[in-house]
């Protein structure tokens, strides 16, 4: 099918819903849950606006707000940037990662059953190993996306934040070297980061961030309705804010599904 071809049946999909776009995106609100990160290190700034005018005596005919919000903040995207053994890499920033990763094939890796067993569930090799016996390999330029249905949490649940840190699943270091054997693109989570709650335990510490990152890839995280994804055949796209030598931005997700 040549290129025209392809655009012209999508299109028509589209229009006739047979292609359904999901949203996955988590509301971005002054009430949107923040990473909390121990003394003394900075932290992300939540989302907050102000009025410039709604119609009135400030601008007649117009609404308008300023805002304000961390890169961090939100459903996010991570560029290699973000973390320091990315620092030096080629295109590293939101502004210059290649587009080519805004739009592309995903995978959803459903381990929610365990991650509802256990909070602290970790991803590793062998889990997907067995989910590719089910589903085939990965295939080479994909986002994994781990549906762990930790979305469905609200408030305390979701941050989980306990007196020795928070309480969320995410990968292993194990998994995460066995998707950069893959070649996947990047590494997408419905929680609050890309690696689990107690990430800072494992080795190396935050194997997510330290590894995907180091490698070029990016990070999605605090995205929602995974449980609405097929196993495969999803097309993603997501793409930041083009924010110079940005570090990551908030974005709205979206994908492309059979009906
Ligand atoms: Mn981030």
């Amino acid at each position: 099918m040549s290129g025209a071809q392809c655009l012209s049946a999508l299109a028509s999909a589209l229009a006739t819903g047979s292609v359904q776009i999901v949203d996955l995106t988590q509301m971005l609100s002054e009430d949107t849950p923040l990473l909390i990160l121990p003394e003394p290190f900075g932290q992300t700034a939540a989302f907050s606006r102000e009025e410039i005018s709604r119609y009135d005596e400030r601008g007649v005919a117009w609404h308008w707000n300023n805002f304000t919000v961390g890169e961090h903040t939100g459903t996010h995207f991570d560029a290699p940037v973000h973390w320091v053994t990315g620092k030096d890499l080629a295109d590293n920033s939101v502004d210059r990662v290649e587009v080519g990763n805004f739009v592309a094939a995903a995978v959803v890796l459903d381990f929610s059953r365990e991650c509802r067993d256990n909070p602290d569930f970790l991803l590793t090799s062998e889990h997907i190993r067995s989910w590719e016996a089910e589903h085939g390999a990965i295939p080479e330029g994909s986002w994994v996306l781990f549906r762990s249905d930790w979305s469905k949490n609200t408030g305390d649940a979701y941050t989980n934040r306990q007196p020795d840190g928070a309480h969320t699943p995410g990968p292993a270091a194990d998994a995460i070297r066995y998707l950069l054997d893959r070649g996947i693109r990047g590494f997408g989570t419905e929680t609050i980061g890309t690696d689990a709650g107690q990430a800072h335990l494992l080795d190396p510490a935050y194997p997510a961030h330290t590894l995907l990152h180091g490698a070029g890839r990016m990070g999605l995280q605090c995205l929602e309705n995974l449980d609405r994804l097929p196993a495969t055949g999803t097309i993603l796209i997501c793409p930041p804010l083009k924010i110079r030598d940005g570090s990551g931005s908030p974005l709205r997700v979206l994908a492309l599904i059979p009906s």
